[in-house]
């Protein structure tokens, strides 16, 4: 192309060439799912850097996940070319924490910090509660935790914090404490990567300029699912040229369970009346038929704008509607049709499993596994929480920083070397009289001083000290990998590993982790990474950022681990409510709106084809259930459907109980009496009410398959 920037443009429509290009100041681009708002953010950071000559240094880009940031990262450099390799991008909180290791003079922590994940905060609140003498059992250790998380999102330190109740009084009391053990630990929670950084700008003018100018350029992706803290990020870090450049959509907003409030998006247009807002209406990923089927989902929504989007592909496959008799078999249906999809040409990558909650990835896995279908689970059982992992984890993180308690706990005695929770609990009180952290205690044990842990486990103490304090002394010498299998050695570990599994079979799968563990090590001592960056890369590592191999497998995830993704064919299950909407959203006031974005969400990562799937009776914690569909599932139209329609079906409950007998399942069909004996009727009104049962009468697409049971085939819509 002639046109210098004809690269950069190239693929963009005028909208979204207006959004690259613009100059500075703040902009919000407000579009809906597909529009290319990654796209446009992407490119304009090119655009920065390539036309407008910005430094890549002073650009400051926040992605929401990891992965989406190595995705950008990765896009750039085909775009910009090693140029772009200064541009800081990642999340939030990998962000800061980069920043508050080079800053950590202007926070109360020391160089080293590390990082607690949700466990080692469930540890400290656990010790806080137990020092404050409060029962664990009558107040829920997870809960409290909770509270105090909500409390920092919204900048409420422990001094201002006010308990409305009893129970916020219990945590008004608790919450100090908590963070006088993480401050002693010199450990950072995620949340206070965000608090420290704003504390830190607040309170020092000369940091608070040196960042402002640093980074003089700021662009957020998925800016609806910023909460308070990180918009106060956002502005400081933006001020005071303003260049801010965020994109999102409010329809998309899925995280309010961790403070996230799209009124953010309502906040910026006050905060900053001059800022140019560019609409996107074009959506680029789905097919008439979904995006129709999403906007049927949405617009029931009260608190929204409603948005025109629309799309090129017009027409397309209709969704699939299926009622399966149970988890199970809801399983095997998406498997059996994922063999079909691919025996018709789309690849296993192309497909994606979604669902409402982390305990149902277990049946689709397990019919994965039955069907021979190669998968990829995002999230679940992660590997970050394995015992294997947590314990070598902890014991790079005391080499790192003797201080953090709760690691320095896990592995005093992991594996054993005779030091009991007596000797541990002296250890700790005494180092708790005299004033001295962990790593203090350790020196002065060392240096024979005086202390009151009786002459053996002093020197059991003394003996773990110098180990330590050798593993240290290698981290200056040697790669990360010797130090580990240095300390694997030291302690025994493998051995170890043999005592506390249960079969050869267990022990071989935790050996193989710690492979992987291993060779995440020799990976950062090639790429230069040192042990605290390291211990910081790890600590950010979430669920959505299960690392996707190149293989061609399916992908299983929760719907929250999906925004921003897409897949051309995309399966939602487990529509039933209690699960989607989630029982827990009816307490919370917009609980159910959140619920349907969710939904909203997941539907609008499908290019191609969508099926909805849910279950006649569904294995929960209180055993096997009858559940019902999706109130969500009524919104929408049957002309867009096929497979069961969404209405009322009057043969359908007769029809599978009569299957259901036929295959001798007395059990299943009992359970279908008992079922409309309860809910027929509410079922009946709420049909009626929404009239479902009449509109779109006539339409070709409604047929009446009754889902395949056991031993039949699935049949070809009716014509
Ligand atoms: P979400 O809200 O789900 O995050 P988004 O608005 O960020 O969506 P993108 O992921 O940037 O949308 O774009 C959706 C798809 O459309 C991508 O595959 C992208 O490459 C493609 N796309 C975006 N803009 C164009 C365009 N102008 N021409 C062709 N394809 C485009
Ligand atoms: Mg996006």
């Amino acid at each position: 192309s002639d046109h210098p920037t004809g690269d950069l443009l190239a693929g963009l429509n005028d909208r979204q060439r207006a959004a690259v290009t613009a100059g500075g100041g703040p902009i919000l681009v407000l579009a809906g799912p597909g529009s290319g708002k990654t796209r446009v953010l992407t490119r304009r950071i090119a655009y920065l850097i390539n036309e407008m000559n910005i430094p890549a240094r002073s650009i400051m880009a926040v992605t929401f996940t990891n992965k989406a940031a190595g995705e950008m990262r990765n896009r750039l450099k085909s775009l910009a070319g090693d140029r772009m390799r200064a541009v800081q991008i990642g999340t939030f909180h990998a962000t800061c924490a980069r920043i508050l290791r080079i800053e950590h003079d202007s926070t109360p922590y020391g160089k080293d910090f590390v990082i607690y994940d949700t466990d080692d905060q469930l540890n400290a609140i656990g010790q806080a509660m137990s020092e404050l003498n409060i029962d664990t059992r009558k107040f829920n250790p997870r809960a409290v935790l909770g509270a105090i998380s909500s409390a920092k999102n919204e900048l409420i330190l422990p001094s201002g914090y006010v308990g409305q109740d009893y129970f916020g009084e219990i945590v008004s009391r608790v919450y100090p404490r908590y963070q006088a053990i993480l401050l002693d630990s010199n450990a950072m929670d995620f949340d206070d990567l965000l608090v420290q950084m704003v504390l830190a700008l607040h309170h020092s003018p000369v940091l608070q300029e040196k960042y402002q100018r640093k980074f003089a350029w700021v662009l957020v992706d998925e800016f609806q699912d910023t909460n308070t803290v990180q918009y106060q990020l956002v502005s400081l870090f933006g001020a005071p040229q303003n260049n801010i450049f965020v994109v999102g959509d409010e329809d998309q907003s899925i995280y309010a369970f961790r403070g996230a409030d799209y009124r953010n998006v309502a906040r910026f247009r006050q905060d900053y009346p001059d800022a140019s807002v560019i609409l996107l209406e074009q959506n680029y990923r789905s097919t008439q038929v979904v995006l129709d089927v999403a906007n049927a989902v949405i617009s029931r929504n009260k608190h929204r704008t409603p948005k025109a989007l629309f799309t090129d592909k017009a027409g397309g496959e209709l969704i699939t509607l299926h009622e399966a008799y149970d988890d199970e078999y809801e399983a095997r249906y998406v498997m059996e049709e994922i063999d079909d999809l691919r025996r018709r040409g789309y690849h296993y990558s192309d497909m994606a499993v979604m669902y409402r909650t982390n305990p149902q990835s277990r049946a689709l896995e397990r019919a994965c596994v039955d069907e021979g279908i190669p998968y990829t689970l995002v999230g679940g059982v992660g590997f970050y929480k394995r015992r294997e992992i947590r314990d070598m984890l902890a014991y790079l993180r005391v080499v790192q920083n003797p201080d953090d308690r709760v690691s320095f706990a896990r592995i005093i005695n992991t594996p054993k070397r005779g030091i009991g929770k007596k000797s541990l609990e002296s250890f700790q009180y005494w180092a708790a009289d005299a004033e001295m952290s962990y790593g203090e205690a350790l020196i002065k044990l060392l240096e024979g001083a005086d202390n009151p842990l009786g002459a053996r486990a002093a020197k059991l103490f003394r003996d773990f000290a110098e180990q330590l304090f050798a593993w240290r002394s290698l981290t200056e010498a040697s790669t990360l990998v010797d130090l580990f299998d240095t300390i694997s050695s030291d302690v025994g570990y493998n051995l170890y590993l043999h005592e506390i599994s249960d079969n050869d079979l267990e022990a071989a799968d935790r050996m193989d982790n710690l492979s992987e563990l291993r060779g995440l090590l020799v990976q950062a001592d090639e790429d230069e990474i040192n042990l605290p960056e390291f211990l910081i890369d790890q600590a950010l590592m979430t669920d959505a950022d299960t690392k996707l191999t190149g293989e061609d497998r399916i992908t299983l995830m929760t719907l929250h681990a999906a925004k921003g993704l897409e897949y051309p064919v995309v399966f939602i299950t487990g529509l039933e409510d209690g699960l989607l909407p989630h029982f827990r959203s009816f307490d919370e006031p917009d609980g159910v709106e959140e619920e349907r974005r969710l939904l909203y969400v997941g539907i609008t990562r499908a290019m191609e084809r969508l099926y909805l799937t849910y279950a006649f009776k569904r294995t929960t914690w209180s055993g096997s259930q009858a559940q019902e569909r999706s109130s969500f599932l009524y919104d929408i139209p049957e002309d867009m459907t096929a497979g069961l329609p969404s209405g009322l079906n009057t043969d359908r409950s007769y029809q599978s109980y009569k299957q259901m007998t036929t295959w001798g399942n007395t059990r299943a069909a009992q359970d279908t009496e008992r079922r409309n004996a309860t809910s027929g009727l509410d079922r009946l009104r709420r049909d009626l009410q929404r009239g479902s049962a009449t509109s779109n009468s006539g339409n070709k697409a409604v047929n009446s398959k009754i889902i395949p049971f056991p031993g039949s085939e699935p049949q070809p819509p009716a014509e």
